[in-house]
């Protein structure tokens, strides 16, 4: 009987940490304080400190913090401009906020924006530019900075860093350079919860003041309540079970690193035709995914299953095409690169208890699979 190789394995992660995370765990269960207790504020401390920002405020989830934090911008009106090819949350928070969507096409070295595009997309209605650090990588955050400088400098950086704890962009980590960066801890991230979380981190103390309320059904103290404001706050269990892990995130993000590496060089050594992602001196990718463009990919896709490989598309539709966003007017043709590389994208299986021999195991049944084609 062939060996499963799934596409993130968390029992594997829990057997690593178990005795921390059930004391984090039944910690919380016995002292009670299952709403605001000790552990959230603990967490947003260490997470600020981890990313080497000011703050970190707690949150429901990744979308709340994108949804919340560009509420607590207060933009009147006007555009955010948003890469298609990235998680719906992004458009979705832009259109939560009441300001219009943007989409940008992807650049086909490092699946981030495209600046040709970025150049031509960007007005004097733009009052925001969402880059996501996609896969785990940062995007150019200089060259989009430049752009922005050199249309209206008053145009303001959003990270979407939901893919990328602790992955770094030149001498500082992504999270570090916006207004502010939302991060998702959804079980399955680089540094998961055991249940929906999210965070957000910024240097601006304002804004922090404004999210705490929005957070908390906009109160000021129990039951006065001086604005509008949401229930969205990082449960006690969560922070627990993140503050257990958050000290083993950079090994992981290590093991994660050297399994990409050795996926790279056995694919091109193997099937050389096989694109695999390009790296860059000046970023340093955490490998949340590691996205290979290969042909036929629906066929290897449905091969790889029979071999009880899990791999996975991020994202099969770009954002444009998808029902929901149709309102907005765009059609099939309007992002080239995005839609030609959706049909191409294959994530393969990567986590950090992954072993080298699985790497292997991938890559052999790819060769296989052209060599029958
Ligand atoms: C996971 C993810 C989100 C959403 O985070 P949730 O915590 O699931 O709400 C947003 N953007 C990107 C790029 C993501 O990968």
């Amino acid at each position: 009987m062939i060996q499963k190789i799934p596409f993130v394995d968390l029992q594997a992660q829990y057997k690593e940490l178990k005795k921390e995370i059930n004391s984090a765990v039944s910690e919380v269960v016995q002292n009670t304080q299952f709403i605001q207790g000790e552990a959230v504020a603990d967490f947003e401390e260490r997470y600020a400190a981890y990313i080497g920002a000011k703050y970190c405020v707690g949150l429901n989830s990744g979308t709340d913090a994108l949804i919340l934090g560009i509420r607590a911008l207060d933009f009147k009106e006007g555009e955010i401009i948003v890469p298609v090819n990235t998680y719906y949350s992004g458009a979705l928070a832009v259109i939560e906020n009441n300001l219009k969507v943007v989409f940008v096409d992807v650049d086909e070295k490092d699946f981030g924006i495209n600046l040709d595009d970025l150049k031509r997309k960007i007005t004097k209605k733009t009052k925001a530019i969402l880059v996501t650090h996609l896969y785990g990588q940062s995007d150019k955050i200089s060259e989009i900075q430049n752009i922005i400088k050199k249309v209206y400098n008053n145009i303001l950086l959003i990270e979407d860093a939901c893919q990328s704890h602790g992955a770094y962009y030149k001498k500082k980590k992504v999270g570090t350079y916006g207004a502010f960066s939302a991060f998702s801890f959804y079980p399955g991230k680089n540094l998961g919860a055991y249940g929906d979380a999210g965070a957000l981190t910024t240097n601006d103390s304002t804004l922090v003041k404004k999210l705490k309320l929005l957070r908390e059904y906009g109160q000021e103290k129990k039951y006065i309540h001086t604005s509008i404001g949401v229930n969205s706050r990082l449960d006690t269990i969560h922070a627990a079970v993140l503050l257990a892990k958050l000290p083993h995130l950079d090994s992981w993000n290590k093991n994660r690193q050297q399994l990409a590496e050795y996926y790279t060089e056995l694919l091109r050594k193997k099937v050389p035709f096989v694109k695999t992602p390009n790296t860059f001196s000046e970023r340093q990718s955490v490998y949340h995914l590691y996205v290979v463009r290969v042909p036929k990919r629906d066929q290897l896709l449905a091969h790889l299953l029979n071999n009880k490989i899990f791999a996975q598309m991020h994202y099969p539709l770009p954002l444009h095409l998808q029902k929901a966003f149709s309102f907005l007017g765009y059609k099939k043709g309007d992002f080239p690169i995005a839609e030609e590389i959706s049909s191409e994208i294959i994530s393969l299986p990567i986590y950090p208890q992954m072993t080298k021999a699985m790497v292997a195991r991938v890559v052999d049944t790819i060769k296989k699979f052209y060599k029958k084609a």
